[in-house]
């Protein structure tokens, strides 16, 4: 399939259509919803999706026909990249895994096309964060080990005529060295990592206020809350740091990062990259502003499309303008995950907001156990583990009724004791969930 046609990717061309209002944005999406839903009907998956349901993409006269076909789950995608592989002549330039909701790997194919595309998504993620030519940003994630995220840095900041310094995560020593060494103006990082680097250079005499590092560009842990005010974790490095946060959220199967801008109040969509739906527990669609499962539409990916993916997370879209100029609308920090989801005492809670909340307290190590009670709701244990004397069992439930309103149960441990238990499983991350419901 050629799609080269449908979409330039220059900077320019994106600074335009991203200053122009919704109206004239709307007839460009619905060309390359048209182009993507027909190269997606090529694949067996949707192939017999769109045939069961009587659809053909040339019948669509709206981008809003796209809420009228079925949503992809993420248990779809396991079954294989076979059922997504367009089957023509098209090569992977790249394969990126991700894990799968069954543990085995999801293999996402990414060709040429898609990795250009890839670059421009974080080119324009870049720009918006102030990032300019010239710029040196050091890259301390993953590089490799088929994540596709590090790599997707890299080449936009290459395409944005940026300096990349690839010094992959890790090791703060050698990190503080290439900082005083190369001078970059942000780094993009893990916050509990940039944190860590943060504490080692102010331990080791490091002024890390006046280290020239202006912008922290985060991902895989949110750092604001609903309303857009940074978490204990995310003050604690703008602070540590004395540098702005752009806060990025993405996934491999989606191929596409929202990245905040200058106005911190959520990542723009990309218009010529994604459709973002938020829809409630039934599919159906809810309006900006209200919380809900992320729902995304990838346009133009060849080597794995997507219609309609089920992402699992729960954020909101923000329709309203944006200081910073570009009219698109903004993908909210992420609220929880869907399949983490709890309803306790008539609220709806996610993990998510325990730990935000008890984030300010930097000594305590925090799990969750949840349990189905007896009148089907979930039974909610707070484990927390400290060396402190002075925390105590009570003091913790009242924390969390002040912010949560809810008063769930707390178990006060030992810190070692409980650290043991989130690092059982020997993962690269502590476990904080444990799921007993099913
Ligand atoms: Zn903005």
């Amino acid at each position: 399939m050629d799609q080269s046609n449908s979409t330039t990717f220059s900077l320019h061309e994106g600074l335009r259509l991203r200053a122009a209002e919704a109206t004239l944005v709307e007839p460009y999406q619905f060309k390359l919803l048209r182009d993507h839903l027909r190269h997606a009907a090529r694949t067996p998956f949707y192939k017999n999706i769109f045939r069961q349901i009587d659809f053909s993409p040339d019948g669509i006269s709206s981008i809003r026909d796209l809420a009228g076909l079925p949503l992809t789950n993420r248990e779809d995608i396991d079954q294989g990249q076979f059922m997504f592989d367009p089957g023509e002549t098209m090569t992977s330039a790249d394969i990126a895994l991700t894990s799968g909701t069954t543990g085995e790997a999801v293999i996402v194919p990414y060709t040429t096309r898609d990795l250009d595309r890839l670059a421009f998504n974080e080119t324009m993620g870049f720009y918006g964060a102030g990032i300019r030519r010239g710029d040196r940003v050091l890259l301390a994630v993953t590089l490799d080990r088929c994540f596709i995220a590090g790599l997707a840095y890299y080449s936009g900041l290459v395409r944005l005529g940026a300096t990349a310094i690839r010094s992959g995560p890790g090791q703060p020593a050698r990190q503080w060295n290439l900082i005083q060494k190369l001078h970059p103006r942000a780094i993009v990082g893990v916050p509990s990592f940039l944190l860590r680097l943060a504490v080692w250079g102010e331990e080791n005499g490091i002024n890390t206020r006046k280290c020239g590092i202006e912008s922290l560009i985060t991902i895989g842990e949110p750092i604001r809350s609903p309303d857009y005010s940074l978490t204990s974790l995310g003050k604690q490095l703008e602070d540590t740091w004395g540098a702005k946060i752009y806060s990025s959220y993405g996934a491999t199967e989606f191929e596409t990062a929202f990245c905040e801008c200058s106005a911190s109040c959520g990542g723009h969509v990309h218009p010529e990259l994604m459709i973002v739906e938020i829809v409630d527990d039934d599919g159906e669609l809810l309006p900006d502003g209200q919380p809900g499962e992320v729902v995304v539409t990838p346009l133009g990916v060849e080597g794995f499309p997507l219609v309609r993916f089920r992402t699992g997370d729960i954020a909101r879209l923000d329709g309203t303008p944006c200081q910073c100029g570009w009219q698109t609308k903004r993908l909210g920090p992420l609220e929880g995950r869907l399949a983490q989801r709890l309803k306790y005492k008539g609220t709806t809670l996610y993990p998510e907001m325990i730990f935000h909340v008890l984030q300010e307290y930097a000594t305590l190590a925090v799990y969750v156990e949840v349990r189905k009670a007896a009148d089907l709701s979930d039974e909610l244990t707070v484990v927390v583990g400290t060396d402190d004397q002075h925390i105590t069992k009570q003091i913790v439930e009242e924390i969390l009724q002040a912010h949560l309103r809810v008063r769930p149960k707390v178990v006060v441990k030992k810190q070692a004791e409980v650290l043991a238990v989130m690092g059982k499983d020997g993962g690269r991350k502590l476990k904080k969930f444990f799921d007993f419901r099913s």
